[in-house]
């Protein structure tokens, strides 16, 4: 397989060969909002966002069970697991291990976290089709979360970006704290904008902008969308939001007024973020598929099912399921 020098000497050479409309190629699918019958795409974050939360460490069989469940509800995309220092992450420790076990559906993407070349290397021989690189509006979330500094991230993701799409591995693009931060408190939209165009013209396919605390509002989530529309074509923005202050269903519902068509959503609320307190948790994916299909909005996913595997690993974990309409949904079934 491929050896990390060799892939730290082709970064700079794939840089040049390829351009933005091979990247945007790799995921054919357009997402914007006028194409044909109302659609929307959800990316479940679930067993990677949710479950590295976790405290305790959850068996592997559980994980890849997890997966493979959900893997049959309609889903499109499911990040699956982070390929990254297992130390800081112990929770992701089998990351490896879940993504060469899981049975991958056709038709169904399975994106891993991969932070450097280091790991990259490890994605690839694992023959990982999809990773997600995170970068940061916020300096100081930047420093304790990945360790560096925007600049540095943005410059490492670029290497990352270029040998991943160089093998076909789609990149998706994270941007954490869109709207506020726990240290720095509210983000500049403008300053958001400009990493969301560095993230697109290195190659990511689609631009995950997160509210990673989930203080959003409709008011803030929008001027930011605004701005980052000006530079990343609508199509390939996703939200993903936070319930924290109870906003991320308005967040989501604003968003889509301004064609945003891709959400990010955690399967029973599962998650938070370990380097920001007070984050409690993703919108329930769930929520935003009832709301979704409640305004003629096509998924693809069935809903009862995903709210089987909701109540399932909320099992597992010994935690009630955070979704509200699942809570509402399975009531009504049994009464
Ligand atoms: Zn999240």
């Amino acid at each position: 397989m491929v050896g990390l020098r060799t892939i730290s000497q082709s970064a700079s050479r794939v840089r040049k060969s390829v351009t933005n409309v091979r990247y945007a190629s790799m995921r054919s699918q357009n997402w914007g909002p006028h194409t044909g019958p109302k659609k929307a795409k959800i990316v479940e974050v679930g067993p990677r966002d949710g479950l590295q939360n976790e405290k305790k460490f959850i068996p592997t069989d559980i994980k890849i069970n997890f997966i493979n469940k959900l893997s049959k509800t309609g889903l499109k995309v499911i990040e699956t697991t982070s390929i990254v220092n297992t130390k800081l992450v112990p929770q992701m420790a089998d990351g490896i291990e879940v993504i060469t076990k899981i049975n991958r559906e056709p038709g169904v993407e399975y994106p891993v976290l991969v932070p450097n070349l280091k790991n990259l290397e490890r994605a690839i021989k694992a023959d990982v089709k999809d990773i997600a690189i995170f970068a940061s509006a916020s300096e100081e979330f930047s420093k304790k979360n990945i360790n560096c500094s925007i600049p540095e991230s943005l410059h490492r993701f670029q290497d990352v970006a270029d040998i991943a799409n160089s093998h076909g591995i789609a990149v998706r693009g994270y941007i954490s704290c869109v709207v506020g931060c726990p240290y720095e408190g509210t983000i500049s939209s403008a300053k958001v904008a400009t990493i969301a165009e560095k993230l697109y013209k290195m190659g990511c396919y689609e631009i995950s902008l997160a509210d990673t605390i989930g203080v959003g509002t409709p008011g803030s989530i929008s001027k930011m969308i605004e701005d980052v529309k000006e530079v990343v074509p609508v199509e390939r923005i996703a939200l993903h939001c936070h319930d924290t202050y109870g906003q991320a269903l308005a967040n989501i519902y604003c968003s889509l007024e301004y064609g945003v068509r891709v959400f990010d959503g955690s399967i029973a609320g599962l998650g938070g973020c370990p380097f920001a307190k007070g984050a409690t948790g993703n919108v329930a994916t769930e929520d935003i598929v009832y709301m979704l299909h409640g305004m003629g909005y096509e998924t693809g996913i069935q809903l009862p099912e995903l709210i089987k595997i909701g109540n399932y690993i909320s099992q597992q974990l010994n935690r009630s399921n955070g979704s509200k309409a699942a809570l509402a949904i399975s009531l009504k079934d049994s009464t």
